[in-house]
């Protein structure tokens, strides 16, 4: 039986981990983080993304788990909230998956890690990589708890600061991307079932439901590198970072206090030359390719990278035969998810009012345009 290390259990490694057991691999996962935490309220996926989580058999357990918006309606507004268009995101897959899902953080990753349990996949808490050779044999790993194991391949699963991609590829490093983000959780009301998005000027503001009890607000803010709150003082920036909004987000700003559960991002990215391997170890996910978030398609790069990557080691090629196919399979999908994101984050950026009021007239005539578009050319790219 093949054996497989996955570093880093986040959305691609609990992906590629089951993924690949499916498949018959012997895997083993190791993670970093002595307990579970994770940097983010919530997340919302798309079907495209969805479809993949079901080919690991995890979409229906994350969409009981989360907030499904089956109509696939993102409502756009303007800072006021009047109502400027609505735009309906695709149902993708057989049968369609819901279009977009909400869903805390914890709540994917316990469904994920509740798989892996099921599948007997080991997950071991607080362990890292400290060195790694490879010869004809395999890769070999040293890790920090002190142990030493041989494996067929290696999959650096460990996020945009991956400490395989340092100790193999030292010159990549994530770049700032020009924007913080700010997220906080409040209890949903009822009739609150749609995504979101209000369009500031140079700010957005969005809103997604993230459970039948929750949701989340997210703000995008462009801000000079370096720049750094203090984390007793999240729900009071936040507050105040956003007071030009109205509309429904409001009284979810008002309410924010120092118990709310509030969250600053200084948003990086990875931009990596192919190639994304060196013999039996690559890279997957956001520590090959992490995106700003502007089209909600980290989750679904990572799940996606995971599936292509099992499905393309079946044929029992060379593993790194195999890797350099997965690597120019991906890679062009991913940077072209990355370019749309730019293209939406500096959009979002516009501080000139002419500007701004031109864009908001244009968007009822464009916007479901550019989402049929995206989808029309990320699904060419991928297949
Ligand atoms: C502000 C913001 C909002 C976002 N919103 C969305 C969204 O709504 N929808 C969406 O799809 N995507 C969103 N994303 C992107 C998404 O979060 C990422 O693309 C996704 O989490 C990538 O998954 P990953 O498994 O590659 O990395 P991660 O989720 O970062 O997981 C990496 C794992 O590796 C572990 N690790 C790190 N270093 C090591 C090491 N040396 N050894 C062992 N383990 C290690 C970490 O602890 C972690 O558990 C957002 C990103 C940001 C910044």
């Amino acid at each position: 039986m093949k054996k497989v290390l996955i570093v880093g259990a986040g959305i691609a490694g609990c992906s590629a981990a089951l993924a690949l057991a499916q498949r018959g691999w012997q895997v083993e996962v190791i993670e970093k983080q002595p307990q579970w935490r994770f940097q983010s309220s919530g997340i919302f996926v798309y079907s495209n993304g969805l479809d993949h989580f079901r080919q690991i058999g995890a979409m229906q357990d994350l969409v009981e788990a989360g907030f499904p918006i089956a109509s696939g309606r993102n409502v756009y507004l303007d800072q006021d909230g009047r109502h400027l268009v609505d735009v309906v995101y695709p149902s993708l897959g057989t049968p369609p998956a819901p279009a977009i899902l909400g869903i805390k953080r914890a709540e994917m990753h316990r469904v994920l890690s509740g798989r892996l349990d099921a599948l007997g996949v080991p997950v071991r808490l607080g362990t890292t990589v400290l060195s790694l050779r490879q010869d004809e044999g395999g890769a070999h790993v040293r890790f920090s708890d002190g142990g030493e194991a041989s494996f067929d391949l290696v999959v650096g699963a460990d996020g945009i600061r991956s400490g395989l991609r340092a100790l193999l590829w030292p010159e990549v490093q994530p770049t700032y991307s020009g924007f913080g983000v700010w997220r906080s959780v409040h209890r949903r009301p009822p009739a609150l079932v749609d995504k979101i998005m209000m369009m500031g000027l140079g700010k957005r503001l969005g809103i997604m439901p993230i459970s039948p009890e929750r949701l989340y607000i997210f703000g995008t803010v462009a801000q000079p590198k370096d720049t750094w709150f203090e984390p007793a003082h999240w729900p009071e920036t936040m507050r105040a970072s956003f007071t030009e909004f109205g509309g429904p987000v409001r009284p979810f700003l008002d309410e924010i206090s120092p118990d709310t559960e509030v969250l600053y991002t200084a948003v990086e990215e990875v931009v990596m030359p192919l190639p994304w391997h060196q013999g039996r170890v690559v890279l997957i996910g956001d520590a090959a390719h992490a995106s700003t978030p502007f089209m909600g398609q980290g989750g679904a790069l990572a799940v996606q990278d995971a599936v292509v990557l099992a499905r393309l080691l079946e044929d029992g090629a060379p593993v790194p035969a195999v890797l350099a196919r997965f690597g120019e399979r991906r890679a062009p999908v991913c940077r072209f998810v990355q370019e749309a994101s730019h293209r939406v984050g500096r959009a979002g950026a516009e501080q000139d009012p002419a500007r701004h009021a031109q864009a908001l007239q244009a968007l009822p005539a464009s916007a479901q345009a550019h989402v049929d578009d995206f989808y029309r050319q990320l699904h060419t790219l991928s297949h």
